[in-house]
């Protein structure tokens, strides 16, 4: 069996320990004598599936009682709607721009309301997370919005916006479940969970209880209401049930793991390696200089000449290294060492920038 390492920010690599247990229990789960994929989202097998799916998530991230763990479709793009539909009631928010996804998120909320475009790090083409200890913060402000980790330019915040008082809504697609994180200083989180979690097709939202209300905008779409939703425990409609037992099977691997600080350890580990290596090299440089606003997970780098990119990427996928084409916007070459990447992949990885480095020195 061929297994490459897949450096793509998603849908990305999973762990080969749960991909194997899926196989084994492909055609028959736990003698039910049919697979998961097959099985009614209404019978008592599935109905125990996602129960210690959620229960295990609420273990691993330390979810309190008073916050809503829901698994929905729609992938994060519908988030960006979903989120000022069901809680934009005075239609402002405040939302900072630190690359295309709170770009993208805030011009679907100015179909709905007032957006305040707070902060931005636009200036330097997204490379960093800009000061947000004392932003102009409207007094009407539903929700101040962040994307907690940028995908596309490999930043992150170290260091959560002082929202003065407001509630802090935070797309966490792409550092869901990389280090632990306070769930309580948030109103609400959401992440599609095809880059660090399980199979595209599941998002999950993790909201406070008291967010999640009846008086939602006028015409919002029944399945576009968190209520519909948190109602009947994810179950409206027919869920993606093969894709949330997926994630569970990810959630029982993190947790046998050492759980998130176990994550956390593995995934700082990584991205020392990498950018130790990048930062004295003499033919990469990483896009984000700022150690302070660097992300764990998304690690874009160039040469600066975009011949040279292109050889590296189809000599690195010759080598059994995919997908590390950066994003148009950056350009270069971008590595997503999410959870399931093992620090023998990045090992692999710098090896064959080195030898890259002096073949082309
Ligand atoms: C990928 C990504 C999205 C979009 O996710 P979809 O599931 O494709 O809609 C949103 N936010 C962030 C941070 C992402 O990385």
């Amino acid at each position: 069996m061929k297994r490459v390492y897949n450096f793509a920010a998603g849908p990305a690599t999973l762990p080969v320990e749960v991909l194997q247990q899926a196989a084994d229990e492909m055609l028959d789960y736990h003698g039910t004598g049919e697979s998961v994929m097959e099985m009614s989202h209404r019978s008592p097998e599935f109905q125990a599936i996602i129960d210690q799916a959620e229960a295990d998530i609420r273990t691993l991230m330390g979810i309190p009682d008073n916050y809503k763990v829901l698994f929905l479709q729609g992938g994060g793009s519908t988030q960006f709607a979903m989120v000022p539909l069901n809680l934009m009631k005075n239609r402002v928010a405040d939302y900072i721009i630190t690359g295309n996804w709170a770009k993208k998120a805030a011009e679907e909320a100015e179909k709905y309301g007032k957006v305040n475009r707070i902060a931005s790090s636009a200036d330097r083409n997204f490379t960093y997370i800009p000061d947000c200890s004392d932003l102009p913060v409207d007094s009407d402000a539903d929700y101040v919005y962040i994307c907690e980790n940028n995908t596309i330019y490999g930043t992150k915040y170290k260091k959560l916006p002082n929202t003065k008082g407001k509630i802090l809504v935070s797309d966490i697609s792409s550092c869901f479940l990389s280090e632990p994180m306070d769930v309580t200083n948030y109103g609400m989180v959401f992440g599609g969970v095809q880059k660090n979690v399980g199979p595209a097709g599941v998002t999950i939202a993790i909201i406070r209880e008291d967010l999640i209300r009846d008086d939602v905008l006028p015409g919002t779409p029944t399945m576009l209401k968190y209520k519909t939703h948190a109602d009947k425990g994810s179950l409206y409609n027919t869920p993606p049930c093969y894709n949330i037992y997926i994630c569970g099977l990810v959630f029982q691997y993190l947790l046998a793991h050492g759980g998130l600080a176990g994550a956390k350890e593995r995934n700082v580990a990584k991205a020392k390696l990498l950018y130790g290596y990048l930062d004295q090299s003499r033919l990469f440089h990483p896009t984000v200089t700022d150690p302070d606003s660097r992300s764990l997970m998304n690690v874009p780098f160039v040469t600066g000449n975009a011949d040279l990119d292109k050889k590296f990427c189809a000599e690195a996928k010759e080598a059994g290294l995919i997908n590390l084409k950066g994003h148009r916007t950056v350009g270069g070459m971008r590595a997503s060492i999410y959870n399931a990447m093992t620090i023998e992949g990045v090992q692999a990885l710098v090896n064959f920038c080195e030898k890259f480095e002096k073949e082309n020195a």
